[in-house]
């Protein structure tokens, strides 16, 4: 059997890592770079490609450019957050087949899954020229507050890009344990997570090898390209204020603008003033070239995304009220996600935990280190010193309709995982034949106001007055997270799993879905 290697599926970026001769090694590309935008781009020769490459083609055709398909994974056509991407984005985001959510470039469709199969590919490829050998087995990392329907997405993504998924780890879980593993620590963490796209905060108590997850909580949609799409909208004001255009719906503007919003914060966490230049943005209805030229300071751009920052503290605070802990109980904050690197973000992290941020661990590897360590632990469970114990959380409640529209919750949030919960449903009318049974996650007192998992009806039930046919369903939350039911009818005595067909952008189960290794444009 070959290296398991770990792998952190990013927004912006990702990292691969594997534990070599006892050590996490960072693969880095051919240039030396130890992470690649998780980009994919269409149309520039026969085959997507990935990376840095796929980057370079962002600046002159952003709309066959995908960037983000982590925001999209896993969601269904229509939701709040897919409109705000469609908004956002230079590419397509439409309804594919069967409804499910798509993202259209030059023509044909692909669902986010398949995008990020594309960068899981790239990624693999890194790790097997670095190795020399081939990989099959990785850990991949998710946020902690992605639900079942993204964890099955990137589980689908992992088949399409021939890879066995050992297991869907939670981001600041994997940075808990690159940064506590077989160093004897004894204390409670607050893993703080801003990364490109997503925010979670996770509070872990580590005892030597053994780490417990005792709360977490996320904002799925809340990251660095909201930063970048911030300042972005103030310099398309300043530009149409300097031009006398209303440029706000052109996409590739927009998409140019973020660009340079997105280089003008990474310049600005270096400190100074930075002078934002994009050269012949935009050709004018009698062909002038028209150029945007301004100049940000930190105050100015800490005024446009303060907002942001203190969402995080929300999130915060509701991590630490579900974990019973108040700020003094944590001995660290560790700072995990590229956006920890700008410095209003480690500010308001100190003076809201009310003390210095741990900045000891790399904010872009230790999510990928953390993701090795564990497909090390999974796959040399015989050698010594290759059992840590990692108990994590459910980080959504999990529950289904009840009349009413209701949503009865069956494993609250911040349950250990793995977990099951057994309810019995009756039949409410006379000879009922079957039930039908909406599984939902999420926290709203309402049915509609959580994420439907999918839905399942529970047919060929014996024909009795009502009440007099029970059906037992068990709802099991696996180690990744993922939500499985199976159900025994309590006439016939019959036991059937139930697969919730995920509703959110798995393109197929994985068994029926196409490998490949690089998609053909
Ligand atoms: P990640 O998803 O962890 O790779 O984080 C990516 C996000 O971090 C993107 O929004 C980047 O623009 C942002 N980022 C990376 N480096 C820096 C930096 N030095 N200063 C500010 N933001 C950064």
């Amino acid at each position: 059997m070959g290296v398991a290697i770990g792998i952190d599926l990013g927004t912006s970026n990702s990292c691969v890592c594997a534990v070599v001769d006892g050590e996490p090694v960072v693969f880095a590309d051919k240039e030396g770079r130890r992470t690649q935008p998780s980009i994919v781009a269409f149309g520039y020769g026969k085959s997507a490609v990935v990376g840095w490459r796929a980057r370079r083609q962002l600046l002159y055709a952003p709309e066959s450019t995908v960037i983000s398909a982590k925001r999209l994974i896993g969601r269904r056509a229509g939701a709040e957050e897919v409109e705000r991407m469609k908004a956002q984005c230079a590419y397509g985001i439409t309804e594919g087949e069967g409804g499910e959510l798509a993202v259209r470039v030059q023509g044909k469709l692909f669902t986010p899954a398949e995008i990020s199969a594309h960068v899981l590919v790239h990624m693999k490829k890194i790790a097997e020229e670095a190795l020399g050998e081939s990989v099959t087995q990785a850990v991949i990392t998710v946020p902690a507050y992605f639900n079942d329907n993204q964890r099955q997405a990137t589980r689908s993504a992992a088949a399409m890009a021939g890879l066995e998924c050992l297991r869907i780890l939670n981001e600041p879980t994997a940075a808990a344990l690159a940064y506590g593993f077989n160093k004897g620590k004894r204390q409670h963490v607050a893993v703080y997570d801003l990364g490109g796209g997503t925010f979670d905060i996770s509070i872990l108590r580590i005892d030597d090898d053994f780490f417990e997850v005792i709360a977490t909580s996320g904002d799925t949609f809340l990251g660095g390209d909201d930063f970048d799409y911030a300042a972005a909208d103030q310099f398309m004001e300043l530009f149409c204020a300097q031009t006398g255009l209303d440029l706000r719906a052109n996409r590739t503007v927009r998409m140019k603008l973020r660009e340079a919003a997105e280089r003008a914060k990474v310049a600005l966490s270096g400190g100074g003033d930075v002078e934002v230049s994009v050269p012949a943005l935009h050709r004018a209805a009698g062909g002038q070239e028209l150029g945007f030229h301004t100049t940000v300071d930190r105050f100015t751009y800490d005024q446009w995304v303060l907002p942001l920052v203190s969402r995080t503290f929300d999130v915060c605070d509701d991590a630490l009220k579900a974990a019973g802990m108040s700020i003094r109980q944590i001995d660290h904050v560790l700072m995990v996600g590229g956006m920890t690197r700008y410095p209003l973000v480690r500010e308001a992290v100190r003076d809201h935990f009310r003390k210095p941020p741990n900045t000891t661990v790399n904010p872009d590897e230790v999510v990928a280190i953390g993701a090795a360590i564990q497909a090390w632990n999974l796959t040399n469970t015989e050698v010594e010193g290759g059992g840590s114990v990692l108990l994590d959380v459910t980080p959504q409640s999990l529950g289904v309709r009840t009349l009413g529209g209701f949503c009865e919750t069956l494993i609250p949030r911040n349950t250990a995982i793995p977990t099951e919960s057994t309810k019995v449903f009756h039949t409410a009318v006379d000879n009922q034949t079957e039930v039908r049974i909406s599984v939902c996650q999420g926290e709203g007192r309402m049915a509609d106001d959580n994420e439907l998992l999918g839905e399942f009806v529970l047919g060929g039930l014996a024909e009795k007055p009502r009440g007099q046919v029970r059906v037992r369903v068990t709802f099991e939350i696996d180690t990744d997270g993922i939500v499985h039911v199976r159900a025994i009818d309590s006439v016939l005595g019959l036991e059937r799993s139930i697969r919730i067909e995920s509703s959110g952008g798995a393109s197929a189960a994985p068994e029926q879905s196409h490998r490949f290794d690089d998609i053909d444009f």
